[in-house]
């Protein structure tokens, strides 16, 4: 894969830049070029390519060296990290901007990140495990949050503290009064305390804490990762944080907005042609390869549009298949090596494609 320009082309920046410029061009770039903002996919990831490069000294001392094609070699060769296939930009970009949370600063990703809780709110985490099926669609899920709270009718404002569970004191030093403030001894900080009503209180039985069960749709975005996170408001006093996990697919990868599926072919089929079928979310795909010729071995096959969105309005990415092909089983040499017969056969084959080129 040559681009034709060199990682500073793509980053717009001279050889000498500095590692600020480096991170300054990617912040501008990435934003400017994410496909949730309909950016083109093939570019932002050049674009990620280029500054995780760029921003390790180390890989970026060997590109200098090597130039773009020796330094793809180098990376390929095993003296990289094995950052080609399995590298993530959106991952990267994630890193980078902090999370979920970092780019719901006005980037544009609704539900998801932004706004931290109030003062004395809690925040109640939430692990939602989604399946890939779920992430291709984008979904919708019932969630039953249990808040525990004190009890309204047998617990009252603490009067030491006026509800807000810390108290002022002043010390005196000498011709200095130093002002400090501690948690409230009358209600431990709480802000409120039970009152005499407590052990006959019909609310909460003399418990003093309520339960409050709060029912809540949880929109689930397409395309959502492992990881990012959801800021919900439930209540006035709670506030959930999501965090999701994405299960793994018997049959299918993901890499990035892309659906990957692996098939094994033998030699025969891979001449001879194999049917099969590809479970996809939005229904069965039968594939039959001699619609791709012989398939040869770690060849790939794109079926435009039936892979996941990165965000409610971006381009589905392709569902790409990767065929693996067996090379010659020991069973098949062997019978080669015993059979006159067979081997006339292949020499007959071999002759006529070579007389054919
Ligand atoms: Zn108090
Ligand atoms: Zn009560």
């Amino acid at each position: 894969m040559t681009t034709g320009l060199s990682f500073y082309d793509i980053l717009n920046l001279p050889k000498n830049a500095g590692d600020e410029d480096i991170k300054k061009a990617y912040r501008k770039l990435a934003v400017q070029k994410h496909p949730d903002k309909g950016g083109d996919p093939e570019e932002f990831k050049k674009i990620s390519e280029a500054y995780k490069t760029l921003s390790d000294p180390q890989k970026r001392g060997i590109y200098d060296q090597l130039g773009d094609e020796g330094f793809r070699q180098h990376e390929q060769g095993g003296g990289g990290d094995g950052g080609g296939a399995d590298f993530n930009p959106f991952d990267l970009f994630s890193h980078f901007f902090g999370g979920a949370g970092g780019m719901g600063g006005g980037f544009g990703f609704p539900g998801r990140g932004g706004g931290g809780g109030g003062p004395g709110k809690k925040m109640m985490q939430h692990t939602m495990n989604v399946s890939m099926d779920d992430v291709y669609r984008g979904t919708t899920r019932k969630l039953r949050i249990k808040d525990d709270r004190s009890c309204p009718q047998c617990e009252s404002t603490c009067q030491g503290c006026g509800g807000s569970g810390h108290v002022m004191q002043h010390i005196r030093m000498g011709p200095m009064v130093q002002v400090m403030q501690s948690a409230c001894h009358a209600c431990h900080g709480k802000g409120k305390v039970s009152t005499a009503a407590k052990a006959t209180c019909a609310k909460c039985e003399g418990r003093g804490k309520v339960q409050e069960v709060h029912n809540v749709d949880i929109q689930v975005p397409a395309g959502v990762s492992s990881g990012e996170q959801a800021h919900i408001p439930i209540s006035n006093n709670l506030d959930v944080l999501i965090t999701f996990a994405v299960s793994n697919h018997p049959v299918f990868k993901r890499r990035g907005n892309e659906i990957a599926m692996e098939i094994q072919m033998t030699l025969r089929e891979s001449f001879l042609g194999k049917i099969f079928t590809v479970p996809h979310f939005e229904g069965d795909i039968v594939i039959n390869t001699l619609d791709y010729g012989v398939i040869y071995d770690n060849q790939k096959v794109r079926i435009p549009r039936k892979g996941f969105r990165q965000g409610p309005n971006a381009p589905r990415g392709d569902l790409v298949l990767w065929f693996y092909v067996t090379s010659l089983p020991e069973k098949v040499s062997k019978l080669i090596a015993n059979d006159a017969d067979l081997r006339k056969m292949l020499k007959d084959a071999f002759d006529y494609m070579e007389s054919k080129k």
